[in-house]
């Protein structure tokens, strides 16, 4: 049976990245007919937060990744790590270091004189004929993972195909701190195989993780998940994409007016292909997301091509639905909207990227407008004052709907001498702020006669 799961560590918001290997291991589930588990890392106690996990859970929900298990907490585990480690003990495959902060810096401090690379000695490791060092007074001992002294840790990478490290290049890990909680490396193999995962997605930086899994996995005589590495997503600079590069969770683009369909097909895209398809839906990724085609190199971050992804949705979006979104984002602004917001939303949603973009319109219908000086000067003129004064007498009392707006609007026109932009623009920067808007009839038609008259006659 296949199952996936996503482990992260409630240190935080949701980070793009995760999120990204979230919805492959979520695809990967659906596309088999499989299962798809949550659990929080939690195990850095101090850095691990209730809210960092809300915040996760509430960017899964938004993202749509439903899970089948979880969230499964991994603190909540404790007595069957240390039922593990206390058999992995008993069974010689660990065993207790009393080594200190001092006495580790001083073993690597002769390594590095004698060239060598810095690795445990295995001084506590029991070994037949060995006698070891007089357990200390005082010392909490940590436990260590008696990882094979020689020999390969090869294993086929779903991403990044065949990889070997051989065992002399890392050491006795360690699985258990001196407080009694484990490890990552140990935690995440008992949880792997006890939850029965079939394949492991996740970020690249836990390649190098890999080899002490493996050798846990085959310790315990636990069958062994396939691996995926997914490269690192790269920012505009191609550097890792870091807080400090702009947003990197997944509740700020929530927050931005970025549409979770939008976010989906962006982060699937980034670091896999199907064939020429930019734009797809949660189906189709179901359907064509078997676990081939994932990119061997860093994804480059492309806001400008999220943006136009994003527009892509917002356009194609219900008018109502948008509405709500849009709604929620004025909320925030202290503005209440009214029926007419899935009208606005209509007729602007072609030139937005984002839902905030929309709201930015929207507020012009509920609240005071200012146009920059420099579009009042220059549209402003007074050679068009009296136009516009005639077109607010003019509309005090029309009809108010579309048609009779553009009959009235052509009639001064006329009047006046004047082509529509050299009143259009004008009567734009009056009434929303800027010279380029939807058409102008179809925008003072959603607008009450009344706050029309009143923001003409500012002129
Ligand atoms: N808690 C780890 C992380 O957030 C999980 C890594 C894994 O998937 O094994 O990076």
């Amino acid at each position: 049976k296949i199952r996936t799961r996503i482990a992260p560590s409630p240190t935080g918001f949701l980070h793009l990245g995760t999120a990204r290997t979230a919805l492959y291991s979520w695809a990967y589930a659906r596309h088999h007919g499989g299962e798809f588990v949550l659990r929080i890392e939690d195990t850095d106690v101090a850095r691990s937060t209730q809210e960092s996990t809300d915040q996760i859970l509430a960017s899964m929900h938004w993202l749509g990744l439903e899970y089948d298990e979880g969230p499964i907490y991994q603190m909540q585990r404790l007595a069957r790590y240390q039922e593990v480690i206390a058999q992995m003990i008993a069974a010689g495959k660990a065993y207790h270091c009393y080594c200190t902060p001092a006495d580790l810096e001083a073993m690597r401090e002769a390594q590095r004189e004698r060239g060598e690379k810095t690795l445990y000695d295995r001084r506590w490791r029991p070994e037949p004929g060995k006698v070891l060092p007089p357990v200390p007074q005082g010392v909490p001992p940590v436990v260590r993972f008696c990882n094979p002294v020689e020999g390969d840790v090869t294993w086929d990478d779903l991403v990044k195909g065949p990889i070997t490290i051989n065992n002399r290049e890392i050491d006795d890990l360690i699985i258990q701190r001196p407080d009694g909680v484990p490890t990552y490396n140990f935690a995440v193999v008992v949880d792997d195989w006890d939850m029965a995962i079939s394949h492991v997605f996740r970020g690249d930086e836990h390649i190098n993780n890999t080899p002490w899994q493996i050798n846990i996995f085959n310790a315990l005589g636990a069958p062994l998940p396939q691996f995926g590495h997914v490269p690192v997503i790269l920012g505009d600079d191609g550097q890792k994409l870091s807080k400090r590069r702009g947003a990197v969770s997944v509740t700020a683009y929530e927050e931005n007016g970025y549409l979770p369909e939008a976010m989906l097909n962006y982060l699937a895209r980034l670091g896999w292909s199907h064939g020429d398809d930019e734009l797809f839906s949660r189906e189709q990724l179901v359907q064509w997301f078997d676990g081939t085609h994932l990119s061997k190199s860093p994804a480059q971050w492309d806001a400008a091509k999220l943006s136009w992804v994003n527009s892509h949705y917002i356009k194609q979006m219900d008018n109502a639905a948008l509405a709500e979104l849009v709604g929620a984002q004025l909320k925030k602004r202290g503005i209440t909207a009214d029926a007419r917001l899935a009208d606005i939303c209509a007729l602007f949603k072609d030139r937005c990227d984002t839902t905030v973009a929309l709201a930015n319109w929207a507020a012009s219908f509920y609240a005071d407008v200012t146009a920059s000086d420099a579009d009042r000067a220059q549209h402003l003129t007074d050679a068009v004052r009296p136009a516009i004064a005639a077109l607010a007498d003019k509309l005090a009392d029309v009809q108010w709907d579309k048609l009779t707006i553009a009959a009235a609007i052509k009639e001064v026109l006329a009047a006046h001498g004047l082509k529509m932009p050299a009143l259009a623009m004008p009567v734009r920067v009056l009434v929303l702020g800027t010279p380029q808007t939807p058409s102008l009839d179809a925008v003072l038609a959603l607008f009450s006669r009344e706050t029309i008259l009143t923001r003409l006659r500012t002129a």
